[in-house]
């Protein structure tokens, strides 16, 4: 079959922004998303000569690497004027990038619980408070904020975690109904277990105990997250807004 266009492309035209996306799921929605004709911005906390070049080989001219820490507001806001400044807009923002500080609530320290927060929550609210800005003068935009099952069911271990990532949906829906009739949607997706370097450090014990609870019976693909992004920033998917894709395998049915 040919391959389609540049004009077919779905999101032909479109200005994205992925972060965390050196490597795992923010890495495999970037490359969905560019494969789909959007520029993209690869949001990475170090530029490495490495990825300078896959990005030159493998880009079209349409992937660039951008210095972004989501942890941190300075880099936020320079991150982002230089993507406005380039590019002049930003349709879609997917906040992938996120961290695990895992231990039990009794033994948690004070450090362990903000800094989860403030990667996975305070920078994403940071960068949709600035991005939807731009996105509300074109009166077009698509957020996408990758939150966890264990936002919505808990998780022994995660209680950090699992603040961050139930937070990301309550920031969303609150979003979603602030700029609903801007042509902005806030969505989020909602992983089970993923094949990444964040489940790879798991225990084999752990691992094989968390298999027992996902009736397809495997983990899931980075790509497959991807596809989910790619469904929810498209243009067909308008009227949905607010809502949380669970991709898990089945793992949970909320
Ligand atoms: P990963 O393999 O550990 O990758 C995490 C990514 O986030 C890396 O690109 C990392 O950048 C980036 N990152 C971390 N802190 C950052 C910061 N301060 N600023 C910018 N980037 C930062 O994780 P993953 O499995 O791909 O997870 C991606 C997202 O999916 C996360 O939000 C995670 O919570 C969520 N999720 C994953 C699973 C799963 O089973 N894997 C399940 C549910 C939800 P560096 O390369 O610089 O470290």
């Amino acid at each position: 079959m040919a391959e389609p266009s540049e004009k077919t492309r779905m999101l032909s035209g479109q200005v994205a922004l992925v972060t965390g996306a050196s490597r795992g799921i923010g890495r495999a929605i970037a490359d969905c998303l560019l494969a789909e004709g959007a520029e993209v911005w690869y949001g990475v906390r170090q530029v490495t000569p490495e990825m300078e070049k896959e990005m030159a080989a493998s880009g079209g001219g349409k992937a660039f690497l951008l210095p972004l820490d989501v942890a941190d507001g300075d880099s936020i806001e320079k991150g982002l004027d230089a993507l406005l400044n380039r590019s002049g807009r930003i349709d879609i923002l997917v906040n992938n990038a996120g961290i695990v500080r895992d231990g039990l609530v009794v033994r948690m320290k004070d450090e362990e619980f903000t800094e989860v927060i403030v990667t996975n929550l305070l920078g994403a609210f940071r960068l949709m408070r600035k991005a939807v800005k731009a996105m509300m003068k074109n009166r077009y935009g698509r957020i996408v904020s990758i939150s966890s099952i264990s936002g919505t069911t808990g998780n022994a271990g995660q209680a950090n975690y699992a603040a961050s990532k139930g937070g990301l949906v309550a920031l969303s829906k609150s979003l979603a109904l602030e700029v609903a009739s801007r042509g902005i949607t806030v969505n989020v997706v909602a992983p089970g277990f993923i094949e990444t370097d964040m489940t790879g450090v798991l225990p084999d014990r752990v691992r094989e105990k968390a298999l027992e609870h996902i009736p397809v019976g495997r983990f899931g693909k980075a790509e497959e997250i991807a596809y989910a992004v790619r469904y929810l920033v498209s243009r067909e998917a308008g009227f949905v807004t607010g809502q949380t894709l669970h991709v898990n395998g089945g793992m949970a049915l909320v």
